[in-house]
């Protein structure tokens, strides 16, 4: 059987991580920097040694194509993003980038030419840590944002992300559309900790959680904290353990797919001796399953309306950001399946909780992706780390799934 040369993948993702590499053995590759621009030059020469050509978009994503029998069939692409969290690891995205390229290195070293290109792609601010929104480059690609949205992104210093692809030389011309492509598949660390758990060294992603995000403003009465009997006041945070208590429910009546979290409570004036005027929670709500997160939508509702009513202060819910749950494509997820079968590692089906450039992808291409553990399931963080056999059985699969999805 066809296996990947794992000495080579794990040399050169030690490699790469020395740009940009922290003292603290972790990476900072930020979007459209130096470190990045010398990231992707490494990734080219190493596609380009293979006889890949390389294009490059509007939006400096990074297409590397190893070329097939028939160039005119629509292709099959692989890949991930090569930025990274101001103090993130060596896995995160980059792996995917580096996987893709072991598996055509692979086809390369056994002489094999597939009956399709291999396209391997970067795609660009994967990690929204210097523009947002993340996943722009990948969502530019799949039509979700405009061109000119994602130009006009400014990072904290207020240079464009325009500007900062003109200043890398990664302003790309090159035209690269959803339609050249078939399949595509993503490689990734889980960034959980469920396969670690069970001891898992696959995941087979069957989709994406959707998210809803909101702010709760809550107000009352500022007043002092003396003189105003109890009875007499409007106190927003009267309001605040009512509707924790009331929300996590969710949980509860929603099952162990349903996430909520609260991520901060906010009070203004935040003053020790004052009732505040205002105050407001954060809510992050998650379901793979749309109609379960419409549903949890619902009650969130009318958990703000009971409590509105029950309460002195008034209670508003505003909606932040909603992001479809997606679910993945069945062949793909097949192929994965499949592969991770045929080559005998544990594994298990699971759904991402994070978002991922597969999640665009899948709105223009048939996609799925593959998880491997990472410890402890830490990941934005220095100490991201994953094992090398992890990492080599996850690229074994990219592998076999690559080569059963080219006869489809
Ligand atoms: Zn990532």
């Amino acid at each position: 059987m066809m296996k990947i040369n794992g000495d080579r993948l794990w040399d050169r993702l030690m490699e790469i991580a020395q740009i940009g590499g922290t003292p603290n053995g972790g990476v900072c590759r930020l979007t459209l920097s130096e470190e990045d621009k010398k990231g992707r030059l490494l990734f080219e020469d190493w596609c380009k040694g293979l006889g890949c050509s390389i294009r490059v978009d509007a939006m400096g994503n990074l297409f590397a194509t190893y070329p097939g029998k028939d160039p005119y069939l629509p292709t099959l692409l692989l890949g991930s993003h090569l930025d990274s969290q101001p103090t993130g690891g060596k896995y995160d995205g980059v792996m995917g980038v580096l996987a893709g390229l072991e598996v055509i290195h692979t086809l390369h070293d056994q002489n094999y030419v597939p009956d399709r290109n291999i396209v391997v792609a970067s795609w660009t601010n994967e990690e929204g840590a210097r523009f947002t929104p993340a996943m722009i480059g990948s969502g530019v690609f799949s039509e979700t944002f405009s061109l000119d949205y994602a130009y006009q992104q400014k990072d904290k210093e207020g240079i464009t992300l325009h500007d900062a692809l003109n200043s890398i030389g990664y302003k790309g011309t090159d035209s690269v559309k959803p339609n050249e492509f078939q399949y595509a598949l993503e490689l990734h660390i889980e960034q959980g900790p469920i396969l670690e758990r069970e001891e898992k060294q696959i995941g087979i992603v069957t989709g994406v959680q959707g998210i809803r995000w909101y702010d709760i403003h809550i107000s009352g009465k500022e007043c002092h904290a003396g003189p105003t009997p109890m009875d007499y006041r409007i106190d927003p945070m009267q309001s605040v353990p009512l509707l924790l208590t009331e929300l996590y429910k969710i949980s509860e009546v929603f099952g162990e797919d349903a996430r909520i979290t609260i991520g901060y409570i906010d009070a203004s004036p935040a003053v020790k001796n004052t009732v505040p005027e205002k105050a407001s929670i954060s809510l992050d709500i998650r379901h793979p399953n749309e109609d379960q997160l419409t549903k949890m939508h619902e009650f969130v509702l009318s958990v703000i309306q009971t409590i509105d009513k029950e309460s002195k202060s008034s209670i508003e819910l505003e909606e932040i950001w909603h992001s479809e749950s997606v679910v993945f494509d069945d062949n793909c997820v097949h192929a994965v399946q499949q592969a991770s079968e045929t080559l005998g590692y544990p594994h298990r089906r699971i759904i991402s909780g994070a978002g991922h450039d597969s999640v665009y992808t899948s709105k223009v291409i048939p996609t799925s992706m593959i998880f491997i553990p990472c410890k402890d399931g830490l990941s934005h963080n220095e100490l991201e780390s994953a094992k090398k056999e992890d990492v080599i059985a996850g690229t074994n699969v990219l592998l076999h799934a690559s080569l059963q999805l080219q006869h489809k």
